[in-house]
């Protein structure tokens, strides 16, 4: 295999995320009508009266608009944002100020046909929807909602019919790894933008789930990085950044240089992980390196998006990765891929910690026989 020492040696100045993140995650609420068993936001059914109130996410847009050109996409999720009742209002404002905006609506009686078809008119991107079986039996279970996987399916055939792009993402963990192949059958009778499979990681929820091991999480990787090639949607990791180091090797192992990589579609993608091309815009207010990495760097009523995202210690930490401790600091890959900053926040409480879900062992690292 070629020798892919030198990766980490040349600073990709195009996933150096320092002066803007390429996605606003911005959790609109935490009302939602479902109790998922994984939910980062263990959401309420009823909104929180503090929740940042219609002025307030008015003035965060104008901020957002500080981080200049090329604008962040903001994704606006939940909770479930369907349960803002200005959320149409905010979804025109932020277009008029020239931010691109894609919904994570939760899969609830509220998402009909007849919503959907108006919020494909408001023009946004894209939308993602939930499905984390490939039966009722496995999705429900987890969704603790009966009838949530029928009316998921419904949801993307009304999104199919609308013209609505759609990312489907899936909860991948001990227990439902061994699903993944029935539901790729499933996704390939709809059309689909984008598969995203989400590794779980123990907060909020999810501490509920097991996580898999990390050379069950290789394995998995591995074998969807092949299958990626051939499907009729790109396959996209959420908390798993080690497919990037897996789809490199890949590449490499075909012949392909750094140079050749960095240029190609393989390289969506590298580089982003949580504080470093992302950042998390709670219902409260609060901002953080992700959804799952909970360590607020400040809140926007007080400071804008755009100086916390740029100056605060944790955030400009996560973008130095050649500074994270253990292997991932180490290794060779670290600014194309650099971990999950979240998993390493989980298990360890540092979010600079090695990702403990890659079983990878940096070059530098290895003993000579090795080698
Ligand atoms: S050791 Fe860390 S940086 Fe290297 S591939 Fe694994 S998760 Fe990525």
């Amino acid at each position: 295999m070629p020798h892919p020492a030198g990766i980490g040696s040349v600073k990709p100045v195009n996933w150096a995320y320092d002066r803007a993140p390429m996605i606003i995650y911005w959790e609109l609420t935490n009302a939602c009508g479902l109790a998922c068993q994984h939910c980062r936001a263990t959401a309420q059914p009823d909104p929180d009266p503090h929740e940042l109130s219609t002025d307030e996410a008015l003035a965060l847009l104008d901020d957002i608009t500080g981080f200049g050109d090329p604008a962040p996409h903001v994704i606006m999720t939940g909770g479930d944002p369907l349960r803002r009742a200005d959320l149409d209002q905010l979804i025109v404002e932020a277009q008029k100020r020239g931010l691109g905006v894609s919904l994570a609506p939760a899969v609830t009686p509220l998402l009909t046909a007849e919503r959907m078809a108006e919020i494909k008119a408001l023009d946004i991107q894209a939308i993602s929807l939930s499905l984390d079986g490939s039966c009722a039996e496995h999705h429900d279970g987890i969704r603790q909602v009966p009838g949530t996987f029928d009316a998921t399916l419904q949801a993307l055939a009304d999104a199919n019919n609308v013209g609505m792009p759609v990312q489907i993402n899936t909860l991948v963990t001990d227990t439902t790894v061994h699903d993944l192949d029935a539901m790729y059958e499933l996704l390939t009778h709809y059309d689909v933008m984008q598969w995203s499979l989400f590794f779980l990681i123990s907060v909020g929820r999810g501490t509920q789930l097991k996580e898999m091991s990390p050379e069950e999480a290789e394995r998995t990787l591995t074998k969807w990085s092949q299958r990626g090639r051939e499907a009729p949607f790109r396959i996209k990791t959420t908390e798993a950044m080690q497919y990037r180091r897996i789809n490199a090797e890949r590449l490499m192992a075909a012949g392909k240089t750094r140079e050749q990589i960095e240029n190609s579609p393989a390289s969506r993608g590298f580089g982003i992980r949580d504080g470093n091309g992302i950042v998390f815009i709670s219902y409260l207010g609060d901002a953080t390196p992700s959804g799952f990495l909970p360590i607020p760097v400040g809140n926007v009523r007080e400071r804008s998006i755009v100086d916390l995202y740029r100056n605060t210690e944790l955030m400009r930490a996560l973008r130095e990765p050649e500074h994270f401790k253990g292997r991932c600091g180490a290794c060779e890959y670290n600014r194309w891929c650099g971990g999950s900053r979240s998993r390493a926040a989980a298990w360890t409480g540092d979010p600079l910690e090695t990702d403990p879900l890659c079983p990878y062992v940096p070059q530098s690292m290895r003993e000579p026989s090795m080698a």
